[in-house]
């Protein structure tokens, strides 16, 4: 139910979507899964060795049912923190449109989804929260964000990209708001990695070693760049 990818950082397995959680300088969780999911994060959360109501932030890294849908579970964080044009969607104060058919997905799932109890706080692209720093990767959604954290050798790429435990891909072209934006997100993100090692994406297995490099390796796939474009 929970696997331990470094001394800092936990898989919670869920059926369909990663969550982790990690020991930074506060207990931090990485998104919240499926609605349903919530009781059974706390209680992977329970096994690992730690009160689930310790958890004093979750960094979402973007809105969609599956990756915000267990917020409600931790009424104690202190603060959520999404991508700035994801935030007023996670509080509830906007509901996506009908403009795409991404969008129709969303709303469709917004009859199980609840804004969280604890404060959501928009993140910008460079902030820092703990050691984790954030990379606006918009594409999948407008706000979507990856964290990567240098001093726990580790990032979280949210649904930038499908990982098998060995190479990573970029998602099925419909799951995306705007597929080029979302190429050029890759591309940002592999540029501004430092050399990491673990890489844990939305969904798959997570890579327990050269994270860096196969995004930077997609990047090159992906945008055909001859050069350094
Ligand atoms: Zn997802």
């Amino acid at each position: 139910m929970a696997r331990q990818l470094t001394d800092e950082v936990w898989l919670v397995e869920r059926p369909r979507v990663n969550v982790s959680l990690v020991e930074d300088d506060v207990l931090t969780l990485i998104d919240a899964g499926l609605p349903w999911d919530g009781p059974a994060i706390r209680e992977a959360v329970r096994k690992i060795g730690f009160d689930p109501d310790r958890i004093e932030r979750v960094l979402v890294t973007h809105f969609d049912l599956d990756h915000v849908g267990g917020l409600r579970a931790f009424p104690e964080a202190e603060t959520v923190h999404v991508g700035r044009a994801d935030a007023a969607y996670v509080r509830g104060d906007l509901t996506p449109g009908f403009g795409d058919r991404k969008r129709v997905f969303q709303r469709l799932t917004e009859f199980f989804r609840k804004p969280p109890q604890a404060p959501v706080s928009p993140v910008d692209d460079g902030e820092t929260i703990g050691s984790f720093t954030a990379v606006h990767t918009p594409g999948h959604t407008p706000g979507h964000t990856a964290f990567y954290s240098d001093a726990l050798d580790v990032v979280f790429a949210g649904d930038l990209v499908f990982s098998d435990g060995e190479t990573l891909s970029l998602p099925p072209w419909y799951l995306s708001q705007d597929t080029d934006q979302l190429r050029a997100s890759v591309d940002e993100l592999a540029s501004r990695l430092p050399p990491i090692e673990v890489l844990v994406s939305g969904h798959g297995e997570p890579l327990v070693s050269g994270g860096s490099q196969a995004l930077q390796h997609l990047a090159q796939e992906t945008c055909g760049s001859g050069g350094n474009g």
